[in-house]
C-alpha cells in the first residue's frame, strides 16, 4: 500500500479487499498497518462478514469498512445496519437477490444514511442499480470481469473519464452475442471446467 501510494500520490483514491479472507486479528493488524496510507475503504475484511466482528473492526480502525458483494439475503444487510457494521454497504445485483432485491437493501440503507457502492464486478449490471437509485454510488470497474464480459456482451458502455455513461435503449442496453457465446462454450475449459 505505501508503494502504491506513492505511486498514484495523494490525490487518487485507494480502496483495499480481503474477499472475506481474514479473522478479526488480522484484519485488524493489516487496518492499523495500512491506515496511514489514506485507504477509502476495506473491503470485506473478515470471513463469512461476521457482523458482530464487523463492529468490532470498526471500532478499531479509523478506516471506513464495506461489505455486502457476497451477501445473498436482505436480512444480512438488515443486520449489518442495525448492528452499525459496516460504513459502506455493497449490494451486488448479481449476487445479492437481482434488482428487486438490491433496490430494497438500497432503501434500508438510505434509511440509516449509510452509503452504497458496488463490489463484487459485473459493472455493468450493478451500474443500473446506482444510476437508479437516488443514493446510488460508485460502481466497480473490475478489469478482469470486464474483459470477461466484452467478450459475451455487445453494445457495453466504454468509460470516460472514470463515468460509465448509461445506455437509454430497453432493458439493460445491452445483449449477449449468442454466436461468440457458442465459440466460447467450445473452450476447453468452458462449462465450468478453468475453475478449479
Ligand atoms: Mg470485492
Amino acid at each position: 500500500m505505501a508503494a502504491v501510494r506513492e505511486a498514484v500520490g495523494p490525490d487518487v483514491k485507494l480502496y483495499v479487499d480481503a474477499n472475506c479472507g481474514l479473522d478479526l486479528f488480522h484484519a485488524t493488524e493489516l487496518a492499523h498497518r495500512i491506515e496511514p496510507y489514506g485507504i477509502s475503504f476495506f473491503e470485506e475484511p473478515l470471513t463469512q462478514n461476521d457482523v458482530r466482528q464487523m463492529a468490532q473492526l470498526r471500532a478499531r480502525t479509523r478506516i471506513p469498512l464495506a461489505c455486502g458483494q457476497n451477501e445473498g439475503l436482505a436480512f444480512r444487510f438488515r443486520d449489518l445496519l442495525v448492528n452499525q457494521a459496516a460504513d459502506v454497504l455493497q449490494p451486488n445485483v448479481t449476487i445479492s437477490g437481482g434488482y428487486s432485491q438490491c433496490l430494497k437493501i438500497a432503501g434500508m440503507a438510505q434509511a440509516f444514511n449509510v452509503p452504497i457502492d458496488n463490489g463484487g464486478a459485473w459493472p455493468f449490471h450493478n451500474m443500473h442499480l446506482h444510476a437508479g437509485v437516488s443514493n446510488g454510488g460508485l460502481v466497480e470497474y473490475h478489469y478482469v470481469a470486464v474483459q470477461m464480459l466484452k467478450q459475451i456482451f455487445d453494445g457495453l458502455p466504454v468509460p470516460d473519464q472514470g463515468w460509465l455513461t448509461l445506455p437509454e435503449t430497453p432493458g439493460l442496453g445491452f445483449a449477449p452475442n449468442v454466436e461468440r457465446v457458442r465459440e466460447l462454450a467450445k473452450l476447453p475449459t468452458s462449462h465450468g471446467k478453468g475453475k478449479a
